[in-house]
């Protein structure tokens, strides 16, 4: 056993484990952040140019954990000084030519679920919307005003800078081969050594699987299958359009029931207006006449006809680790005491980000967390239960 013992050791430095360690780093613990790959590569869900941070969650439970994420992030700009979030907000749109029932549509039920929760939000027919937002075609729009768009390069070097300043140590570039308990810590051998912790937490993602069958004795498994956007691409206006496309006038934008979600344009960070389109294997929803990234723009952002558009390289060609009953895993890996395990965000997880940190740091420090992870909790997939 090596004589330098953690308080903490994450395996997987995403923006999941980063700030698992920033929180555990915060309380006075020594932490070690380990990775098989380098930070920002993008391979990882984490790395991209820009991240949504929105509320409009259909679930209530999802809606108030975002909101509350959210304040984390407002402190985490404050304490860094940098400008992290674009507080454009985020717009649901509905266009009854496409989906006839307006009122069974995300943006009218997710609207609902904010209004219910006293989260502010702004509604929009089709007057308002060509008033205020000229650049959508559409029926209905559905404003969730505390959203916006995450700056993903200073987040990760903020990130980066903090930890390194507090002295986390952090490994890249290295295998973890085999987790077990011995004389009353946990031992990660890895391919540059032994290290031991006392608490270990797994942020890693779709590799989540491969570390538990590493863990001496762990039987858990979770059922998490990586899928990717149809397509990704940037709009990018001719020179002279390009200011109604900038987040002071283009907000966040989705319409969830055809697949299709957008981020504003960055002038001098992104090459234009980012937008992708989804469609998820298991949408239960009838056939739409929009069926690509042009297909919206045909159907419901004239203002992007004369775009040009290329593909987004370079980012977000990760893939999102769905769940096999779509909610997220998050709590104590059974059979191993102290350690914890954060994954399944489903495409949908950069937002939460500081929530997860702070709870997952909770739960293997103190055995408790703020918020209720119960819905959540890993055990619900343990192979044994099944049996
Ligand atoms: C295309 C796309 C668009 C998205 N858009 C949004 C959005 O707009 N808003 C939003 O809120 N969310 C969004 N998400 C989701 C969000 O980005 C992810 O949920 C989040 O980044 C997941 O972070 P993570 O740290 O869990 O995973 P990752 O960033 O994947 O990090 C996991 C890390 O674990 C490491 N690892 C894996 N296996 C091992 C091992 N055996 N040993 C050591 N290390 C290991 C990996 O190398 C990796 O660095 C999107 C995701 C994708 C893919």
């Amino acid at each position: 056993m090596t004589d330098t013992v953690y308080d903490l050791a994450v395996v997987g430095a995403g923006v999941m484990g980063q700030f698992t360690a920033d929180f555990a780093r915060r309380r006075g613990a020594k932490v070690l952040l380990l990775d098989q790959w380098r930070i920002g590569d993008p391979r990882a869900a984490s790395f991209s140019l820009t991240r949504s941070i929105r509320n409009d969650y259909m679930d209530p439970v999802y809606a108030r954990l975002a909101f509350e994420a959210r304040q984390l992030w407002l402190d985490f700009q404050r304490q860094t000084g940098e400008s992290i979030l674009i507080e454009c907000g985020c717009l649901n749109l509905a266009k009854a030519s496409v989906t006839p029932a307006l009122s069974e549509t995300y943006a009218e039920r997710s609207y609902r679920v904010l209004e219910g929760l006293h989260l502010k939000t702004q509604a929009f027919d089709r007057e308002g919307l060509e008033a205020r937002f000229p650049q959508f075609d559409a029926d209905l729009g559905r404003l969730d005003v505390e959203a916006g768009v995450m700056r993903v390069t200073p987040v990760v070097s903020a990130l980066r800078a903090r930890l390194q300043e507090a002295s986390v140590l952090i490994e890249e570039n290295t295998a973890v081969q085999r987790i077990s308990r011995r004389g009353g810590l946990i031992a990660i051998d890895t391919a540059a050594g032994e290290r031991a912790a006392e608490r270990l937490v797994i942020t890693s993602g779709l590799g989540s699987n491969d570390l538990l069958s590493r863990i001496e004795g762990c039987d858990l498994r979770l059922p998490l299958r990586p899928d990717r956007p149809n397509e990704t691409k940037y709009l990018i206006p001719p020179a002279g359009k390009r200011a109604m496309f900038a987040p002071d006038r283009l907000p966040v934008f989705a319409y969830l029931d055809v697949g299709i979600y957008g981020h504003p344009f960055i002038e001098g960070e992104t090459p234009g207006v980012k937008i992708g389109y989804y469609n998820p294997p298991d949408l239960n929803a009838r056939p739409t006449s929009i069926t690509s990234v042009q297909g919206f723009i045909d159907e419901c952002m004239p203002a992007l006809r004369d775009a040009r558009m290329v593909d987004v390289q370079n980012a977000d060609q990760c893939s999102y680790d769905l769940v096999a009953d779509d909610d997220f895993i998050l709590g104590a890996i059974p059979g191993l005491p102290g350690a914890a395990v954060g994954a399944g965000w489903r495409g949908t997880g950069y937002k939460f980000a500081p929530l997860i940190g702070r709870t997952l740091t909770e739960l293997v420090f103190e055995g408790t967390t703020v918020e209720d992870i119960s819905r959540f909790a890993p055990s619900r997939f343990e192979v044994s239960r099944a049996r």
